[in-house]
């Protein structure tokens, strides 16, 4: 009964029109549509259906007749309307399994769906055309801003020379960082804007898999060793010594992921894998893992990290800076490839970022790799940390392990102070106080009274809580 119920709502709210009629032809029910557009009021119940496709039914004594073939096969008809003009439809006419004797008639004004058809195919181009013109004005605006950025740029590195004192160079330096950190968010734009409007390809050519993770690694090691990160790169022997693939392209997805891994971990290490996952013919898929012991994600918040403009929150955003387009490029990059690119983390842990891709193999490098098989690529860490070094120990209070890295972030950190680089002084201060964590209450108040002198760049009041945190580190 119910059923029946949400059956005729379902007939009633639907656009086209519905006609159902029994085996005298006469009809028992017609859907809102079919009343308008038939221009019935009520008593188009009662009318026989020969009224309202007289090509198709003609009325006899004991019903209709017809030549028409029942069924899901959609057939031309005319539609009369009541004032005798008529109009084409697209008809389905069923007869009902479950009464027999009853025939549903379903129909669409084919006039109307051509319109609709056409209207359709006009917004399509419209918003065509409206994409075009904005990635023209995107790429035409990225392009103008990256001509004066490198103008700067140029000067600047010109005006080096032995004569400049030490804070002329600082802030020479300040102006090359904002304007290398200016390219990448043009770039990034740029990339996005293409990627979105279709016009992005690769270009894929053979080369050294190896020495392009060694760039990629020579590419991050000065901040990762700044920051006291450990780094280890791994490959396994399968992986071949040259691919076919867009190098340009593989590092940029390496490099970005790097990038948020050294961005949002302040304590442990950064690890990147690289192994081959399968083979078809003369194409590898390669699978990468980037995985770090960082600030981690909340579930919630895993589905927006790979969406366009989108960042955890504005706190983070605040914090660690970001346009929130790197993932959602390195996504469509790596969909491009044939691949996918997929997260696990968890919050104040860390986070692992996977993605697969799939390369060419040269013809010379299949028949070599069953001599690899034994061979194993393992990239040494840099001299600052150790991997049997447990992260937790790491962070625990007053473990060695905790102790040693608190004493080489507070050396950083006074040394950032000296040469009065407030921004990198506060970086090394977030990762004292990480480590401090869960310290006896004494140490937490020389801790914040050290973070409040920084953020005040009070000398002073710096030296003073230094020296008391150094007196508790090396009793
Ligand atoms: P952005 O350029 O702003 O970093 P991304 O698209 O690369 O943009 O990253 C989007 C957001 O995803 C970041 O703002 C951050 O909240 C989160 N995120 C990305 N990588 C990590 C990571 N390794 N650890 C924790 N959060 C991350």
């Amino acid at each position: 009964m119910a059923e029946g119920k949400s059956g005729i709502f379902f007939m009633e709210d639907a656009l086209e029109m519905v006609l159902v009629f029994d085996g005298s032809g006469i009809i028992s029910y017609a859907n809102a549509a079919a009343m308008k557009k038939l221009e019935y009021d009520k008593e188009l119940c009662g009318r026989h259906i020969g009224d309202v496709f007289p090509n198709t039914f003609r009325q006899t004594e004991d019903g209709f007749e017809t030549e028409h073939i029942f069924g899901d096969e959609i057939k031309n008809l005319v539609a009369y309307r009541r004032n005798l003009t008529c109009f084409p439809v697209e008809a389905r006419i069923l007869d009902s399994r479950e009464s027999a004797g009853t025939y549903i008639c379903m129909a669409n004004d084919i006039l109307e769906k051509e319109f609709l058809n056409k209207e359709i195919e006009q917004v399509k181009q419209e918003a065509q055309q409206a994409l075009k013109v904005k990635s023209e004005f995107v790429a035409n605006v990225t392009h103008e801003l990256r001509t004066p950025v490198n103008g700067i740029l140029g000067n600047v590195r010109e005006m080096y020379d032995d004569s400049l004192d030490g804070r002329t160079v600082r802030s020479l330096k300040l102006i090359e960082r904002c304007c290398d950190d200016m390219n990448k968010i043009i770039n990034n734009i740029l990339d996005f804007s293409k990627l979105e409007a279709g016009k992005f390809t690769l270009e894929p050519r053979k080369f050294h898999f190896r020495n392009m993770l060694d760039y990629v690694k020579s590419n991050h090691i000065n901040k990762l060793t700044e920051k006291g990160l450990g780094f280890f790169m791994t490959v396994s022997p399968q992986v071949p010594e040259h691919i076919i693939g867009d190098e340009l392209r593989i590092v940029q997805i390496l490099g970005n992921l790097i990038s948020n891994a050294q961005k949002f971990t302040s304590i442990g290490k950064i690890t990147v894998e690289a192994v081959k996952t399968a083979q078809v013919n003369d194409k590898i898929e390669l699978f990468f893992m980037v995985k770090d012991t960082g600030i981690g994600i909340d579930d919630a918040d895993k589905d927006k990290l790979f969406r366009s403009f989108s960042q955890v929150d504005a706190s983070i955003s605040r914090k660690y800076g970001g346009t929130g387009l790197g993932l959602n490029i390195c996504k469509q990059l790596v969909e491009l490839m044939g691949g996918r690119i997929e997260v696990e983390s968890e919050k104040n842990k860390g986070s692992t970022f996977s993605f697969s891709i799939w390369v060419g193999v040269c013809e010379e490098e299949e028949n070599a790799s069953f001599q690899k098989e034994s061979q194993t690529v393992f990239e040494a860490p840099p001299p600052l940390a150790g991997e049997e070094e447990s992260v937790e120990d790491i962070r625990k209070y007053g473990t060695p392990q905790n102790f040693k890295t608190l004493r080489n972030n507070l050396s950083k950190l006074i040394l950032c102070v000296e040469m009065e680089n407030w921004e990198k002084a506060e970086m090394f201060m977030e990762t004292v106080r990480e480590l401090t964590n869960g310290a006896p209450r004494e140490v937490g108040r020389v801790v914040l009274r050290l973070k409040m002198a920084i953020q005040k760049e009070n000398y002073d009041k710096i030296t003073t809580a230094f020296e008391e945190l150094n007196q508790i580190l090396n009793p």
